[in-house]
């Protein structure tokens, strides 16, 4: 099956019930034992509930995966990942990794004995002088946030093959429409389910998809055991997003290109990233590895200045202001005092977010009405 089929089909069956077509929201907090011990296969609602498991064999089934288990967000599935290990052990992980990602683990994990090594991934070498008898895992995101530098995940799961190590990609920004990192050799897929899977701004959950069955098992009992589960309305909610997935994601990364051309020729402009630009860091390894490039473009105002981020942000009337992406609608963000507010100034700035960055998320609006608004914000800065 192709990617829109199983978008709308996979996993997904009519109520054997009642033959309703869309997953009923089981909204049940338990299930009647015939006897002890004996049930359908639920028993109670945070280890497993029939809209949960169809939701996650629809994601399984678009990440080319086995197995996949839905949160309650996607910090909550990152955190199951992290409980695989024990102090001591260490993890290597990208220098602009998502900003709740880093708080989580430098503000969480690192205080528990867990050792994280924030390093440039994009050269896949460099991995290796970090490597020692106690890493036990790399977490990669790709594309980053928000500059959209590329990890090669192949290179980079080589790397984690040959040394023993859990490979687990953030894969929020590129979606599985555009990239299914374990067909790359990774061990775990993550997603935030709250951007481009849930699509429409009004859901949180994460989610984690894997291969390998005992893996998977050791994070249902994550799941079960700490509680990190979705309600099955969210889940509902996912589910009726992905049904059009691929049609937004196409509307996504038509409307970002026009987007990051029309910025590129911009007198006011200072960089643009988005991975579709030919001369673009990682732009040979993204269209190995990408179908498209997706609907996230960052860019700098000339001078990195921050009160001509702040006319830009606060001037533009189609594009909101706010955290999150990958909803229809389109909205802009400033990571410094924003989604990357957590990360201190110095580090911030070494990974590219300025204080006169800003990050799109572009939305499926017509894309005229997109460049007519930014343009308008970008002459009265
Ligand atoms: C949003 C996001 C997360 C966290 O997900 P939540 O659903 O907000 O908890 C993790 N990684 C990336 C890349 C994200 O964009």
């Amino acid at each position: 099956m192709k990617f829109g089929t199983k978008a709308l089909h996979a996993g997904i069956e009519p109520d054997p019930t009642t033959g309703a077509i869309m997953t009923p929201i089981f909204q049940t907090s338990t299930y009647v034992q015939e006897y002890p011990g004996v049930h359908k296969g639920y028993a109670y609602a945070r280890g497993k509930n029939p809209t949960r498991t169809a939701l996650e064999n629809n994601i399984a089934a678009l990440e080319n995966g086995q197995h996949a288990l839905c949160f309650s967000s996607g910090m909550g599935a990152v955190d199951a990942v992290i409980k695989l290990l024990k102090p001591g052990d260490e993890v290597i992980t990208g220098d602009d990794i998502y900003g709740g990602s880093y708080r989580m683990f430098s503000k969480i994990y690192e205080p528990f004995g867990i050792k994280f090594h924030y390093i440039n991934l994009y050269d896949a070498e460099n991995i290796k002088s970090y490597i020692n008898a106690n890493t036990k895992l790399i977490w990669a995101e790709t594309p980053t946030n928000p500059t959209l530098k590329i990890v090669d995940i192949a290179a980079v799961s080589a790397i984690a093959k040959a040394n023993n190590l859990l490979l687990a990609i953030d894969n929020t920004f590129a979606s599985p429409y555009l990239q299914n990192p374990l067909d790359m050799g990774a061990d775990i897929v993550m997603h935030s389910a709250t951007k481009y899977l849930g699509g429409h701004s009004d859901v949180v959950m994460g989610v984690l998809i894997t291969n390998e069955k005992a893996l998977h098992e050791r994070l249902a009992f994550i799941l079960n055991s700490c509680g990190a589960n979705p309600g099955p309305m969210d889940c509902f909610l996912v589910i009726r997003g992905i049904k059009t997935l691929h049609l937004r994601m196409k509307a996504h990364c038509e409307n970002g290109k026009a987007v990051a051309h029309y910025l590129r020729n911009h007198p006011k402009i200072g960089k643009v990233y988005w991975p579709g630009f030919e001369d673009a860091a990682g732009h040979e390894i993204a269209k190995k590895q990408m179908r498209d490039f997706g609907g996230m473009v960052s860019f700098t105002l000339k001078g990195d200045d921050f009160e001509a981020a702040m006319r830009f942000a606060t001037n533009v009337h189609i594009f909101t202001l706010a955290e999150s992406l990958g909803g229809v609608e389109s909205l802009v963000n400033h990571p410094a005092t924003m989604t990357h507010a957590s990360i201190p100034k110095e580090e911030r700035e070494k990974a590219g977010v300025v204080d006169g960055l800003l990050r799109l998320s572009v939305g499926v609006e017509d894309v005229e009405d997109l460049i007519a608004d930014i343009e308008q914000a970008l002459a009265k800065v």
